[in-house]
């Protein structure tokens, strides 16, 4: 597939061509990363976008039951910015239900299946986006990352999943998980195309009032690999992850040193308290945000004979098992008597994070870390709700501190899965991450 840097310099009648062969591919394989209709909104460069963002006219359904047949009155700020550079929104990309997920299973539309192996898991939530990246069927994608869902996914499908800082990127037009977590971000072949796409998508939006009005200067064409880095590596952690990931880890730090960069050990708090402290806030908000799902203003109504009926019944045939249980869990940290236990105390621990972090960037520049502790793993694989929350153990912490973190393509396990590895960054300097991103992809030359 031609990456977005050259897409960007076809004329009118290549980026049609383009188009036709990217239908072509998806009529070609079952995956099934695409869903719904292909259709083109102008004559840009196709970008695939994850089904939760907001495009005027398409469904929008975060891929679940409740919201078949909403049709979105409004575009994205995301959307907007794209359509004024002439990018061309192209298919709706599928992924776990309202992005609760790890592994793309939990679609009303049916599961992803990773493009590598069809046997294993895209990863989740934005599966569909990394499935039709890594695997050569969208040029990039748009995705959304509230505890991994960009770079966890693009780790097992092999292309480069970046999460901007929180507040960066606006949310409107994003249908809400948990509002402090969410961001939209890049799903591309590459770091520079990455840069390319943030490029268009970041910045200041009075429509979010998360939004930072912080000056968001172009990365792409400041892009610098030969800058020279002081990277902290957090080698207690790693005990968690498989063999090959362990050997991918301690490749990628040779690699960082060949390419001159200085490496520092340190130390953080177990990624353990991160996943707990994760699982109370975003099930709280997602609570919240999900009460809005009621059949009256939204999607889908089920058949009822009076109000209260009307919503149970819509709420209960609409929504899928997890997300049910995350709405339940939510209500209940959120319910009097358990809301300073669970809900005041993770807000305390996420503090604590984030003080760690800053601790660790008063002297580095950039953090590695392995994306994920395996590499894809198989349909239905995971016998409980914990199982599958433990796959993020290395992304969801970064979230809580509102950290930019993009994930790389590093290498390949012994079943030639693809492996990725995690640079994070200090908040809103996505520049440095993307150069020493730039500088590592560069000097292991993934293929
Ligand atoms: N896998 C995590 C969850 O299930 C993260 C999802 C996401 O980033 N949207 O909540």
């Amino acid at each position: 597939m031609v990456t977005l840097k050259e897409a960007l310099s076809f004329d009118k009648n290549e980026i049609a061509n383009l188009k036709e062969e990217i239908k072509d591919k998806i009529k070609n394989t079952n995956i099934n990363a695409y869903i719904g209709e292909v259709e083109s909104i102008n004559d840009g460069v196709p970008i695939l976008i994850k089904d939760n963002i907001n495009v005027k006219g398409w469904s929008v359904t975060c891929s679940s039951k409740i919201l078949q047949g909403y049709k979105s009155p409004y575009n994205a700020s995301v959307i907007e910015k794209m359509l004024d550079k002439n990018l061309s929104p192209f298919g709706r990309a599928n992924m776990d239900e309202f992005a609760m997920g790890s592994s793309t299973e939990t679609s009303y539309y049916g599961r992803t299946l990773n493009p590598h192996d069809h046997t294993k898991v895209p990863g989740g939530s934005s599966g569909g986006s990394a499935a039709a990246v890594g695997g050569g069927l969208a040029v990039a994608a748009l995705g959304s990352d509230t505890g991994g869902s960009i770079r966890q996914p693009a780790a097992f499908c092999g292309c480069v999943g970046f999460k901007p800082t929180y507040g960066r990127v606006s949310r409107y037009g994003l249908v809400a998980f948990s509002s402090s977590l969410d961001q939209i971000g890049p799903l591309t072949q590459n770091v520079e195309d990455a840069s390319l796409l943030y490029d268009i998508i970041a910045g200041h939006d009075s429509k979010d009032s998360t939004s930072a009005n912080i000056e968001s200067k172009p990365t792409a064409p400041n892009l610098n690999p030969n800058r020279k880095l002081k990277i902290a590596t957090l080698d207690g952690f790693i005990k968690d992850a498989t063999p090959d990931i362990q050997k991918n880890y301690e490749d990628t730090k040779k690699a960082l040193k060949s390419a001159g960069h200085e490496l520092i050990t340190k130390e953080m708090m177990g990624s353990e308290f991160a996943v707990a402290t994760y699982y109370i806030v975003a099930t709280a908000e997602a609570s919240s945000n999900l009460a809005r799902f009621d059949g009256v203003r939204y999607g889908n109504r089920a058949n009822s004979s009076n109000l209260k009926e009307m919503y149970e019944n819509t709420r209960s045939e609409g929504f899928g098992d997890e997300v049910k249980r995350r709405i339940l869990l939510g209500t209940f940290v959120l319910s009097s008597g358990y809301y300073d236990a669970y809900y005041i105390k993770a807000q305390k621990v996420r503090h604590l994070i984030k003080n760690e972090y800053d601790k660790i960037f008063k002297e580095a520049d950039l953090i590695l870390s392995p994306v994920t502790p395996t590499t894809a793993f198989e349909f239905d694989s995971k016998k409980s709700p914990l199982e599958m929350y433990l796959s993020d153990i290395y992304t969801i912490a970064t979230n809580l501190a509102g950290l930019p973190a993009i994930s790389i393509p590093t290498g390949r396990d012994g079943s030639g899965l693809p492996i990725g590895m995690q640079l994070i960054g200090r908040d809103f300097d996505e520049q440095t991450l993307l150069d020493g991103a730039l500088s590592l992809e560069r000097e292991i030359g993934y293929k």
